[in-house]
């Protein structure tokens, strides 16, 4: 095997928007749905999966257990809140302080993420805000990694400046998504200031085709910031399943690192951003 202890970095074992989107393609559970997509991508080197699910869409650590125990790939659990208008009711009447409380709860019980947290499109909204303000205090007390979510790449900078204002370590954040607009200045931006940032949709091509971002990560590559580079592919749909004519899990690895390879991207490289990269921010 070429690539070995691969992590997906922003991934949802089980998650649930079907209500908030009336759409039943948006109920996934990958260990119930497509249990031999997974025993694929293991078999292929995939050896954890960061769970970027948490309350209000669909989070289950049970169905994380059992697909570690079945398939062998290890879920990184998460807590928070994810964006407006998928957030429990509570979080508009919760304080901070709830906030917090809650995320460190979660922490004590293993998670070791505080994600995926986000913000709207070219939007910031006032819960949305309660919960950055929330994550940054629980950060500071436990070192837990931060994983956003921004929606279509959008306030990236308005993220990172945030974070710096709060005075976060940058090495402890993963900006997600950020490869659906195509706005090189702003992923940058992001890694100039010591910033993760994730190239986690890969295969979703409908924003920016998948060529579009490897010419990104050979760019950002040749300009030193290997180390804060990730990859996954947020596979949250029925729909991006093989057997439902979707991309798969198995995307990342039998045709977009490929491509990066013959793109003249090292093997070297690839296996930094796949296999080592989410373990350094972790212990960062
Ligand atoms: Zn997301």
């Amino acid at each position: 095997m070429k690539y070995q202890n691969i992590t997906y970095s922003h991934e949802h074992p089980r998650i649930d928007l079907s209500i908030g989107k009336n759409d039943p393609d948006c109920l996934l559970n990958g260990y119930l749905d497509c249990i031999d997509e997974l025993r694929d991508i293991h078999a292929k080197g995939v050896t954890r999966w960061v769970d970027c699910s948490n309350h209000g869409i669909g989070v289950d650590w049970e169905n994380n257990k059992r697909i570690f125990e079945d398939v062998g790939i290890e879920i990184i659990n998460s807590t928070g809140f994810y964006k407006t208008p998928f957030m429990p009711d509570y979080v508009s009447t919760a304080s901070v302080e709830e906030l917090v409380q809650i995320m460190l709860d979660d922490l004590a019980k293993g998670a070791k993420v505080i994600g995926e947290i986000g913000t709207s499109k070219n939007e910031w909204t006032k819960d949305e805000h309660k919960v950055f303000e929330a994550a940054v205090i629980a950060q500071k007390q436990t070192n837990a990694v931060i994983i956003t979510h921004t929606t279509l790449g959008t306030l990236i900078k308005e993220q990172v400046d945030f974070f710096l204002e709060k005075g976060v370590n940058p090495k402890k954040v993963i900006i997600s998504h950020v490869a659906l607009s195509n706005d090189l200045d702003a992923l940058r931006y992001a890694l100039q200031k010591g910033f993760n940032i994730a190239f986690d949709t890969i295969g979703k091509t409908k924003y920016l085709p998948d060529e579009t971002r490897i010419e990104f990560i050979k760019t950002l590559v040749k300009e030193g910031y290997t180390t804060q580079l990730l990859m996954s592919m947020d596979i949250t749909r029925q729909s991006h399943l093989k057997k439902n004519g979707g991309v798969g899990y198995a995307y990342l690895l039998d045709t977009f690192i490929p491509m990066l390879e013959r793109a003249g991207v090292s093997q070297e490289t690839i296996s930094t951003i796949t296999s080592e990269n989410f373990t350094e921010i972790l212990e960062a």
